[in-house]
């Protein structure tokens, strides 16, 4: 399995996977002078073949491993639901009644209303579960809503309806007193990703491998981002947790602190996990 943690160890992987295409004679032939850095999306660095060496490491990669170690930040109702069911895209229909009995006080003829006007030109992402590489960013400024509000969805519909009846005034409070905020690790297999996804790390870890030859002082970490169009089936779930703060999505110089961070089905005892450590 490929996961980002280390980029130092991952790159010395490479030596048990494709040292006859990525190796020190390699380095010794090439004159990167002329270039700022490695770049991921343009092998020219590495010779008049670059983009042949490239395409050949990513057959080696792909060889070597199968998942990818990611992560999905959410506000499940029902951990367990997950853990049997698996991670499930966006089903409007759910989406729908559950928000129904949320604000179950409202006029039903409004909250349709709501509904009708947030679909209205709006992009369907029906069915599409997203992943990331990075655990912090779920935590932080951009992600940390899908851990406080559970759906962007949600408070999409919120906004349309406290237009339209008064008793919904509160709908951030209310959306925040439902579920539990829970990130899920996921080992991702590469068959429910396109070669483009899985090439896109491929190339990144091979820019890593010249940088880190080359340009050292601009060696960083990478880290991406992925989307499947279907379920996750249930048996690439390996871990969850409760994260015990997150940034606030409403004023992001804030903390929220989580008082929930365990639930029913969290590992017991000395296996307990606390923020992902
Ligand atoms: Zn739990």
């Amino acid at each position: 399995m490929f996961d980002h943690d280390s980029v130092d160890r991952r790159i010395s992987d490479i030596a048990f996977y494709a040292s006859e295409l990525v190796n020190e004679g390699l380095l010794e032939g090439l004159n990167t002078p002329e270039y700022e850095s490695c770049t991921s999306d343009d092998f020219d660095w590495l010779g008049v073949h670059g983009n042949e060496i490239a395409n050949n490491f990513f057959k080696s990669f792909k060889k070597h491993y199968t998942h990818f170690k990611t992560y999905h930040g959410a506000r499940p109702e029902n951990v367990g639901s997950y853990l049997k069911h698996g991670l499930i895209g966006q089903d409007a229909e759910n989406l729908h009644s559950r928000f129904r009995a949320l604000f179950s006080d409202c006029s039903p003829n409004n909250i349709d209303q709501a509904v009708e006007n947030r679909n209205k030109g709006a992009p369907q992402e029906s069915g599409s579960v997203f992943f990331t590489t990075d655990k912090e960013c779920l935590t932080g400024r951009g992600f940390s809503g899908r851990l406080v509000f559970g759906s962007e969805y949600f408070i999409a519909l919120g906004v349309r309806l406290s237009k339209l009846d008064s008793a919904a005034y509160n709908y951030r409070d209310r959306i925040k007193s439902i579920g539990i905020p829970t990130i899920f690790e996921i080992h991702l297999p590469f068959e429910l990703l396109s070669n483009n996804e899985i090439k896109y790390t491929s190339n990144q870890l091979l820019a890593a491998w010249g940088n880190r030859a080359f340009f050292p002082e601009d060696y960083i970490e990478f880290r991406s981002a992925h989307r499947i169009n279907c379920t996750l089936p249930p048996q690439f779930i390996v871990n969850h947790w409760h994260p015990s703060s997150m940034v606030d999505p409403d004023i992001i110089s804030e903390t929220i602190t989580n008082e929930m961070t365990t639930c029913d089905y969290c590992k017991k005892g000395n296996e307990t996990i606390k923020d992902g450590k």
